[in-house]
């Protein structure tokens, strides 16, 4: 039973959700009341260490005090304006978002997936600017960009979904980390690469330097610009503000929203000077874009990550995770940067099966793919959650039956 007689607990909820709501989501079979940095609680008080940190959303653990600071007193004061006024955080977040990255302006909305439609407008636009009347968005075989229908049309997988069409036209893919292919598919039509440095939901797969390098070399001559969906990747999420830093290459725009908010929806797309002025008045917008609350929490967010020793405990906490899981019987590998880890287990064992159990043993994780669990610990993650997170994942493999290296 609930401990608290204002929660009507899992059972009941279980039922309000069969009646009423529309069945997109599969759930894990628990029903969290409350979160606490790196734990979260569930209906009958059961404590649970999160390292999903909801989908690398409550990136600085759950109801961080500088957020819930942040949110209150904002909430007390104004909570909505409309983007016909001024709004103080709003011009902040913006100046900040730049300073730390492209150095160009940015656009703000309220999820990834609108980030990414506000790239893809970015991108058309200048495409147009250039003379191109059909311009072309290219990106990889299993990279996500978000479910409305652009974001969805750069998101080859699910874009095959036929019962959802017809497609937006203007989207090419070609295969992962495919150089030479991605070098054939960008020409004089095309307006944009839009790519993820590291694709999160498709199982933790980053992107080779190769392609990265001959992503931006393709853009440059034919004057398309490169997009980075830094959505996942972006907030410290590897162990520096933003992914690209980590690679050789810097992109012309980039797309960020899951941590940026600590928990309020936000998103924003970020430019370098070449896309900057795309956009002008009439073009896109939005009634909710930057509210008051969603960008002071955004500030209180970046004050946090943007911390060299905060960035510094996340690569040496991912350090840790992976040498501690890369000894477990079961597991095959692991791949990622920073706190961003997809584990490859054994053949046969089955990684839902298993991010299942975990959630018995009070650990948060979750499968993207059959044979692949994603962690996103909150990045102040502590060495002691990290050794008890992989004690727990060592159980359960060995529950199913690994065996060993
Ligand atoms: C989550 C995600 C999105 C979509 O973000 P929403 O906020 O769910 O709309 C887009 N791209 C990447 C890389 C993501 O991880």
């Amino acid at each position: 039973m609930p401990s608290d007689p204002s929660v009507i607990g899992l059972a009941a909820t279980r039922e309000l959700e069969e009646r009423y709501l529309m069945r997109t989501y599969k759930r894990g079979a628990v029903d969290f009341v409350r979160g606490e940095g790196a734990y979260l609680y569930d209906a009958e008080g059961r404590q649970y260490l999160d390292f999903l940190a909801g989908i690398s959303v409550c990136s600085i653990g759950h109801c961080h005090p500088a957020v819930v600071a942040a949110v209150t007193e904002q909430a007390e004061r104004l909570m909505h304006v409309s983007n016909l006024f001024y709004t103080e955080p709003m011009a902040r977040l913006a100046q900040r978002l730049s300073e730390s990255s492209l150095g160009g302006r940015v656009f703000f909305c309220n999820s990834g997936t609108e980030a990414n439609e506000a790239a893809i407008k970015v991108a058309r636009k200048h495409a147009h600017g250039r003379g191109i009347a059909a311009p072309e968005i290219v990106s990889f075989e299993s990279e996500f960009h978000g479910r409305s229908y652009g974001a969805l049309a750069a998101t080859p997988k699910l874009a095959r979904n036929e019962a959802l069409g017809p497609m937006l036209p203007g989207f090419v893919s070609v295969p992962d980390n495919d150089a030479e292919a991605l070098c054939a598919a960008v020409g004089p039509h095309t307006a944009a690469v839009l790519i993820e440095p590291i694709q999160g939901e498709s199982g933790v797969w980053p992107t080779t330097d190769e392609a990265l390098l001959a992503a931006r070399q393709a853009c440059d001559e034919v004057g398309a610009l490169l997009i980075f969906d830094e959505i996942q990747t972006g907030i410290g999420r590897t162990g520096s503000l933003w992914a690209y830093e980590q690679t050789p290459v810097r992109p012309d725009v980039i797309t960020s929203a899951k941590a940026l908010g600590g928990g309020m929806p936000i998103g924003a797309c970020i430019t370098g000077p070449a896309a900057a002025e795309a956009l002008q008045p009439g073009d896109h917008g939005s009634t909710f874009a930057a509210g008051p609350i969603a960008t002071s929490a955004a500030l209180a967010v970046l004050e946090t990550v943007d911390d060299p020793a905060l960035l510094r405990s996340v690569r040496e906490m991912g350090t840790r995770l992976r040498t501690g899981l890369e000894e477990l019987p079961g597991v095959v590998g692991t791949r990622g940067r920073g706190l961003m880890v997809g584990v490859a287990l054994e053949e046969g064992i089955d990684a839902p099966a298993i991010g299942a159990d975990l959630l018995r043993r009070g650990l948060v994780v979750n499968a993207p793919a059959p044979d692949t669990l994603r962690l996103l610990p909150p990045l102040v993650v502590e060495p002691d959650q990290i050794d008890r997170a992989v004690g727990l994942i060592g159980e359960s493999l060995l529950a199913s039956g690994a065996h060993g290296h």
